[in-house]
């Protein structure tokens, strides 16, 4: 059984070790200060005698070190380092996950956690629903107070069936009946069930912020965040976004929000416009003979689908053929016949294909697309052209 340095000690990262197993890359030590990762915290990497170590891991209860290439034999013994920087940023970042979940409990009393991540290169809280970004904002103010206060983060082990454990975060299903409980408490703000290593003082994490929040699906919510100098330098590069967006806006930053909300409605009312106008163009169209059929058409730009299906619509019904293109991020064009004998689908799909897009419907109405919005000049001569085709 290996000596677990970090479960005492999370600072430690250099100590000397005896070789208990060496079965190709995987080495045993009779002591180690590696963590095998847990709790959401990936494991620790370094070095054994100077080879790698790229990866710690549990395999039943046996902490195994992954050292390729290794020259390693049963007794050596040999001087190990965890790789400091990593450990203490994973360290900080498990730290802060505590400290943000239970600011974030402070505005959402019944939040729960999902999951946790926190890497090197992300540290995210999966939580069970939405969370507002003026939640985020006010919980974010609650954290970095905690850091400048600089509380003590400390250990201790309680058993599952202490009354104090109701002052826990802790999933008590997880733990068997009668188990001691590791429980990590930051001042007297937080209470967790936890065996992951964290730092001693709040004040160690600089800052805390939270620069995104993503959808998870049916986990509910990341919430993405960044401790120390990355949560500095993501806060001075978010910010200066933010000044250029008001820039954009004509904005102050302070007003930024209303700008943008102004905008959206602004743009809402002209697309309305655009959209009756657009409408009563498609409606008044008018028809070319060819043969005994009347084709009516057009490329016009930015027409939403809905307004193309009620003028291709219209005009079926009264018994023309009608091709419409529209072109905007790409095109689309939408086609009908109440002329006996024009399969649209089928001369949709075909032209479609030609160009890399797809269609579908049915012989009286077809509609696809385009992602290139170049072609939509080609496109509606070519389904001009195929309908004729098919009438001659
Ligand atoms: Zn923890």
């Amino acid at each position: 059984m290996t000596e677990e340095i970090f479960r005492r000690d999370s600072y430690a990262f250099e100590f000397e070790a005896k070789v208990l197993s060496a079965d190709g890359d995987e080495i045993e030590l009779d002591i180690t200060a590696f963590y095998p990762g847990g709790g959401g915290q990936v494991c620790d990497t370094g070095k054994i005698r100077g080879s790698d170590v790229t990866e710690v891991f549990l395999n039943k209860n046996r902490i195994i070190h992954r050292v390729p290439g290794n020259d390693l034999n049963h007794g050596d013994t040999v001087w190990c380092s965890v790789d400091w920087d990593r450990r203490y940023d994973l360290m900080m970042g498990h730290t802060g996950e505590h400290l943000l979940f239970c600011s974030l409990r402070r505005q959402v009393p019944d939040l729960s956690v999902n999951k946790i991540y926190i890497s090197p290169k992300s540290k995210c809280v999966v939580v069970d629903r939405d969370i507002s970004w003026d939640d985020i904002r006010e919980a974010a103010v609650f954290a970095n107070r905690a850091i400048r206060d600089n509380l003590p983060v400390t250990k201790t082990v309680m058993s599952r069936d202490d009354p104090e454990m109701c002052r826990v975060r802790i999933k008590k299903e997880r733990i068997p009946e009668g188990e001691d409980v590791s429980v990590v408490s930051i001042g007297d703000i937080d209470l967790s069930a936890c065996s992951g290593l964290h730092v001693m003082e709040t004040g160690e994490l600089e800052m805390i912020f939270v620069d995104r929040k993503v959808s998870a699906g049916k986990d509910g919510t990341a919430v993405h965040f960044k401790v120390g100098n990355e949560a500095k330098d993501a806060a001075a590069y978010l910010a200066n976004t933010c000044l250029q967006a008001s820039d954009a806006a004509e904005s102050k930053p302070e007003d930024l929000m209303r700008a943008v909300s102004n905008l959206r409605a602004e743009t809402e009312t002209l697309r309305k416009t655009a959209g009756l106008f657009a409408r009563e163009r498609l409606m008044s169209l008018v028809p070319a003979a060819v043969g005994d059929a009347e084709i009516v058409g057009g490329v016009f730009p930015s027409v939403d689908l809905p307004i193309l299906s009620e003028a291709a619509e219209y005009h079926k019904n009264s018994g023309r053929i009608c091709i419409l293109v529209s072109v905007g991020d790409g095109t689309s064009a939408v086609m009908s016949s109440g002329f006996g004998g024009i399969d649209c689908k089928a001369i949709l799909s075909g032209v479609l294909a030609e160009f890399g897009g797809r269609g579908g419907g049915k012989q009286d109405f077809a509609q696809g697309g385009v992602s290139d919005p170049s072609v939509s000049g080609k496109l509606f001569s070519k389904l001009t052209e195929e309908t004729a085709a098919r009438l001659h």
